[in-house]
């Protein structure tokens, strides 16, 4: 055998698998086809390691826990990476969520986060702070702050495979798999690099290749189930202008969806839109409708800045792995689904949906699904205790 483990996939939750299996002991190869790391979707997210307060909305408890305990110990690990910000909530008489909801969430919120300062939320006594200065103030009731943090999703997942690296992780970049053969006793790889085709073998495999997943599932043989997904396209502007280091949290006017107005390497971002996308997830890319509906709910609360004419300087899309289904994205079940080649010592995992949030969590429940079908080694780290550098 090349390797114990083989990854398949350089954005979060491959580094994420690279990681956590270097630190159970594992020897492990991952496979990324473009030739810089976090090419999909995981430099195209939001960029917030955040708690989950929108999944309350779809009763999704577990999920907004397991997203502050990851917060959490994000902060604790990669503070020069993850950063806690002000999010403001303003609430108007026309909003969809009025404020009895509003706090209501936040409590939950607050007592799912254990309680915890980062958790905690509070009412703005005085809306003429400056933080709220260019804030539409026409119909406002009140505002709500709480906190979120902040990252550089991109970064991130270069540090996370640089501490993987550092336990012994090797990094194949320009390596695109082109089939994945399964064995009784593991698994043969081939993939191209540059012009020749190389093979690799790994006691087991981890397909973490975010919205080609599905895609590479179907590479595999013997023939395996594959998932019912949609991938669900959502687009972020970046417009040159510093609104300070705080997070706005509004509702569009248009279709009462959530939408962030973020700061960003001194501009400011707002996200996101949700479109079904049944292309090759190397096209996706901001459609002018989208970027319409972000202008239009930004400036509907910050009009006195509609006024400097300001040209969106850049907007990029990433794709959503969810499960298929009739309802809105924003209604659907977030939850990761694995998928495995049999129930018994499985010797690969599929990785669909998951959070850049979790991926830590996302990366053990994986390697722990593969786990009998490798060799006994001896762990060097705990991936809860491992600092990142940014
Ligand atoms: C618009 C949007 C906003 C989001 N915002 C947030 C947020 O604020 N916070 C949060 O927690 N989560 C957020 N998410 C979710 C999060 O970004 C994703 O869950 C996460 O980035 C997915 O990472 P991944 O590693 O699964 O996929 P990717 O980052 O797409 O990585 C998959 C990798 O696999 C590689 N690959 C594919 N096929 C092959 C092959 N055959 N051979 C070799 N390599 C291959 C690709 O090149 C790619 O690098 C957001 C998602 C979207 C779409």
């Amino acid at each position: 055998m090349d390797c114990d483990v083989a990854v398949i996939g350089g954005g979060i939750h491959g580094v994420g698998v690279a990681q956590a299996a270097a630190a159970a002991g594992y020897s492990v190869v991952l496979l990324e086809q473009y030739a810089t790391l976090a090419q999909g979707t995981s430099s195209r997210s939001s960029k917030l390691i955040h708690g989950g307060l929108r999944y309350l909305e779809n009763f999704d408890f577990a999920l907004v826990a397991e997203c502050l305990r990851e917060r959490h110990y994000l902060l604790q690990n990669a503070p020069s990476i993850v950063k806690l910000k002000p999010v403001y909530i303003p609430v108007y008489k026309h909003s969809k969520r009025p404020a009895w909801m509003i706090r209501a969430g936040l409590s939950l919120y607050a007592l799912l986060g254990g309680l915890k300062k980062e958790a905690r939320f509070s009412r703005v006594k005085d809306i003429n702070i400056p933080e709220l200065a260019l804030l539409n103030k026409a119909e406002l009731r009140t505002v709500y702050r709480y906190y979120e943090a902040q990252t550089d999703d991109s970064m991130l997942t270069v540090a996370v495979m640089r501490s993987a690296q550092d336990m012994g992780a090797e990094l194949k970049l320009g390596c695109e798999v082109q089939s994945i053969v399964i064995q009784e006793h593991g698994c043969e790889i081939q993939y191209q690099s540059n012009n020749s085709v190389e093979q690799l073998s790994a006691a087991s495999v981890v397909n973490a290749a975010g919205p080609w997943a599905h895609r590479v599932q179907t590479l595999i043989t013997p023939t395996q189930q594959n998932v019912e997904i949609d991938l669900v396209q959502g687009t972020h502007i970046i417009l040159p202008f510093e609104l300070g280091e705080n997070i706005y949290y509004i509702e569009s006017p248009i279709d009462g969806r959530p939408v962030f107005v973020m700061p960003w390497y001194g501009d400011t971002m707002v996200g996101t839109t949700e479109l079904v996308f049944d292309d090759d997830p190397a096209s996706t890319k901001p459609t002018g409708k989208e970027i319409e509906y972000l202008l239009e709910t930004f400036y509907t609360y910050f009009p006195a800045i509609k006024n400097k004419n300001l040209p969106t300087c850049e907007s990029f899309s990433g794709l959503r792995v969810l499960p298929r289904s009739a309802e809105n994205a924003n209604k659907r079940s977030r939850e990761t689904i694995y998928l495995c080649d049999r129930e018994s010592k499985p010797r690969m995992v599929s990785i669909f949906g998951g959070k850049l949030t979790a991926y830590r969590a996302t990366a053990e429940i994986a390697l722990n699904k593969i786990k009998e079908s490798l060799p006994l080694r001896s762990a060097i780290a705990e991936t809860r205790n491992i600092n990142l550098f940014g």
